[in-house]
């Protein structure tokens, strides 16, 4: 059994209180290791060597900062096929996507805010006809506390982490409590690479008790969070009172929109990415696709036949596109919500049933789903289900599928299909989302804003916005 310890001043601790959660294996649905169920007192701790660590990590120098995340990323690369196992194992993800797409891009994470932080620069305004300059300092806030979800485990922990140690702050990170296993792997790889103690500290454990005592505590002035919407409002209820920074990077409902004249091909091979990478379990999925009456019928019949193609299987075995959803009780979600398209008479044209994958019959498998819905306002359509099911329906008019795109309390991403300039720019102008993907999906720079509007979130994270979000900006103005 794995016993995953805290991470706190480069040691790795048992929880005080010496109690520990069971950590399931998605694939058999059996209990691999466990996980310390922490408690105040061990933010506490962790706090406390975040606090004693910023005083010199925060005047560091750039350069030396800029090596010690880059020699990090360096191990994360070196270590490869030992985190992708890993995070399949935790997560249930098939082993190929962990290789390809989670474990580098936590390892771009550090590469790349290593590198932006020797480009980081602040503004100067001449005060002209006043004698005075002023410049801006961008000073760390101290110490910051980084909350991320289950689903991409390792690679949104340090999408947080890297900028905020890239900064000058010292970290309190809870990963979520269902996929630990990462996160603990990633503390040992940071004291190789000789990141001094107590600057990254990671505390394991639930959100209600260990993730609660993170937001609350007084002296962690600001609060990276992304997950759940529900969850990002009782966070900002707490928080706001006692003035933190809060960066929210919640919920999504994103629409997918194909028109008659996109790259039929090419449309239809990321669609089926768009829609199932990840088992749906991606923030960035288009779970609404809506499809120009002219084509429906040949999309339905063509995305259809794809899709009972993917291969369901053992998130470890090669070739597997689907594997594991994360846990029993999200499999038993996403399963209630398919029982609610029923009811609400959509029909079920691919998949919808839970599948046994011979040998792993505990596991939570489920086969990637397409509903017919009758209308954009049924609960399937308007509720983040956040698994291998999507919904399809036809439009008529572009003003039409505007109003459909919009009409959710969501705003994360939208994915736009044709090649019509002129309604690409019309489109883009009026869609409700923080990201739109035109002719793409998940095309990812590191460099541009990331976040949602509405209920999908607060603030921008990526490049110098994440920069920004984990310094303080001070104006000096000098008179001569
Ligand atoms: P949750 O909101 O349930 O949890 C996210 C994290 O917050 C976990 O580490 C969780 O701990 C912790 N948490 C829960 N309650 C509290 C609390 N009271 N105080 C502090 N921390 C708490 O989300 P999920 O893990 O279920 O992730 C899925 C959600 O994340 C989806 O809604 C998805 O859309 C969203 N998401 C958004 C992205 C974006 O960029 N906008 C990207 C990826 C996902 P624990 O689970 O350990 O109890």
């Amino acid at each position: 059994m794995n016993k995953i310890k805290n991470y706190i001043n480069g040691k790795f601790l048992p929880p005080v209180n010496d109690e520990w959660i069971d950590n399931y294996c998605p694939a058999n649905g059996q209990v691999y290791g466990h996980i310390p169920n922490s408690s105040k007192e061990d933010v506490e701790k962790a706090y406390s060597a975040a606090k004693s660590a910023f005083p010199l990590w925060s005047q560091t120098t750039l350069e030396a900062r800029s090596r010690i995340l880059i020699k990090i990323s360096e191990l994360l690369e070196a270590n490869l096929q030992r985190f992708a196992e890993a995070e399949s194992k935790d997560n249930g993800k098939p082993i190929g996507l962990a290789k390809t797409v989670d474990i580098p891009r936590a390892a771009s994470n550090f590469r790349f805010f290593g590198n932006a932080i020797t480009q980081f620069a602040s503004e100067s305004h001449e005060s002209v006809g006043h004698d005075a300059i002023n410049y801006t300092l961008r000073q760390p806030i101290g110490v910051v506390g980084c909350i991320s979800p289950w689903n991409l485990p390792l690679y949104l922990f340090t999408w947080k982490i890297a900028p905020a140690i890239a900064a000058g702050n010292c970290v309190v990170a809870k990963p979520s409590e269902i996929t630990p296993m990462t996160a603990y792997l990633l503390g040992k790889i940071c004291t190789e690479a000789g990141l001094p103690t107590g600057v990254l500290n990671i505390v394991h454990g639930l959100g209600s008790t260990t993730g609660q005592a993170i937001i609350e505590h007084p002296d962690i002035k600001a609060i990276s969070f992304t997950g759940g919407t529900e969850t990002g409002a009782h966070i900002a209820k707490i928080a706001a009172p006692m003035f933190k920074k809060l960066s929210l990077e919640l919920g999504g409902k994103n629409p997918n929109i194909i028109f008659a004249d996109c790259d039929y091909d090419d449309m239809l091979k990321t669609t089926v990415r768009s829609s199932f990478a990840n088992q749906g379990q991606i923030c960035l999925c288009g779970s609404r696709i809506f499809v120009e009456a002219t084509i429906y019928k040949k999309f339905k019949t063509d995305f259809v036949e794809k899709v009972k193609q993917l291969k369901i299987g053992h998130p470890s075995k090669e070739g597997t596109n689907i594997g594991a959803l994360v846990s029993k009780s999200h499999l038993e979600k996403v399963i209630r919500y398919i029982d609610i398209a029923k009811e609400e008479n959509g029909t079920i044209i691919c998949g919808g049933n839970k599948v046994i994958v011979p040998g792993y019959e505990g596991g939570y498998y489920l086969e990637p789903t397409v509903i017919e819905v009758v209308t954009d306002e049924c609960r399937v359509n308007q509720e983040e289900i956040f698994g291998p099911v999507v919904t399809i329906m036809p439009f008529n008019t572009e003003n039409d599928v505007l109003q459909m795109a919009n009409k959710v309390k969501y705003g994360l991403s939208a994915t736009l299909w044709t090649n019509n300039l002129k309604r690409t720019m019309r489109m883009s102008n009026q869609l409700q989302s923080g990201i739109i993907w035109v002719n793409t999906w998940m095309l990812r720079d590191l460099r541009t804003p990331f976040g949602g509007v509405k209920e999908s979130g607060v603030g921008r994270e990526g490049g110098f916005e994440a920069l920004r979000f984990f310094t303080e900006a001070k104006n000096v103005c000098i008179k001569y």
